[in-house]
């Protein structure tokens, strides 16, 4: 294999019951942890959908540094007293290793697209004993993000999940392109789940549903998708935020595509 790291690497992560690799799993959640009536909002709609692990960003990769940059500890706060009240896992980005012990009851560290190569980000996450999601850089070629989890796994971290969530093309009628053909690809080099986010992809709220379904079908081992009580009101990606009707809509429409 050419990614030797990747030989006995975890095919199936499981977290809180639920088993990526397996069947199709779905994370949801908002951009950014705003407000504990909207979290609340969030984790009544989670577990009536049955959805187990929720998302929310409290540390905020932003584009420019006059934007919202996340609640931050309160933003921790509030998310675990979500897992508590609800019965749900926690996704939350890890942006700086400075951050590590706030994390330490946040079950699942996502890596954002922005830090995909920040190796010694990758290094620190790898000597940890919980599930990384592995965003892949707008810019990384397949080779170079399955390099950049190597650098996870080789620090031995063998619950890695990889997030295809788009790459910079000539289109702008969309945020980002999706890539939906790295999917078959990088099942065709590595035994490692991979998930899609259709919503940093996508950059619309339109078109998350009809991508999300694509993912299914190409055969992604779930998604990670940003819903909002209001999305319009959202501090951060309001336009790509799904609503909760939305979001029961997007689990009805999955149910159609059969594996
Ligand atoms: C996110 O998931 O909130 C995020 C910032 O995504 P990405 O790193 O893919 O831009
Ligand atoms: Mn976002």
């Amino acid at each position: 294999m050419k990614f030797k790291h990747l030989n006995n690497v975890n095919k199936i992560v499981e977290i809180n019951g639920v088993e990526f690799g397996k069947g199709f799993q779905v994370i949801a959640g908002p951009c950014s942890v705003e407000s504990q009536e909207q979290m609340d909002a969030i984790g009544k709609a989670l577990k009536k959908l049955n959805i187990k692990l929720v998302r929310g960003g409290a540390f905020k990769p932003r584009t420019t540094p006059d934007a919202f940059q996340g609640l931050k500890e309160k933003g921790i706060e509030l998310l675990l007293k979500t897992k508590k009240e609800y019965g749900l896992a926690v996704v939350s980005e890890l942006t700086s290793e400075q951050h590590v012990d706030l994390f330490d009851d946040v079950d699942v560290i996502q890596i954002g697209a922005r830090n995909m190569q920040n190796y010694e980000l990758l290094k620190r996450v790898g000597k940890l004993g919980k599930p990384v999601i592995l965003k892949r850089s707008p810019s990384a070629s397949i080779t170079e993000w399955i390099h950049a989890a190597e650098y996870i796994i080789s620090e031995g971290n063998k619950n890695v999940i990889l997030c295809e969530r788009g790459i910079k093309s000539f289109e702008f009628s969309t945020r980002y392109t999706l890539d939906l053909s790295s999917i078959p690809v990088v099942k065709s080099l590595v035994d490692i789940p991979i998930i899609v986010d259709p919503s940093h992809a996508a950059g619309n709220r339109d078109y998350v549903i009809a991508l999300s379904k694509a993912a299914k079908a190409v055969g992604a081992d779930g998604l990670l998708v940003e819903v909002h009580p209001n999305p319009d009101e959202a501090l951060s990606d309001a336009k790509q935020q799904i609503t909760i009707p939305m979001l029961e809509e997007l689990i009805k429409e999955l149910e159609r595509i059969k594996l």
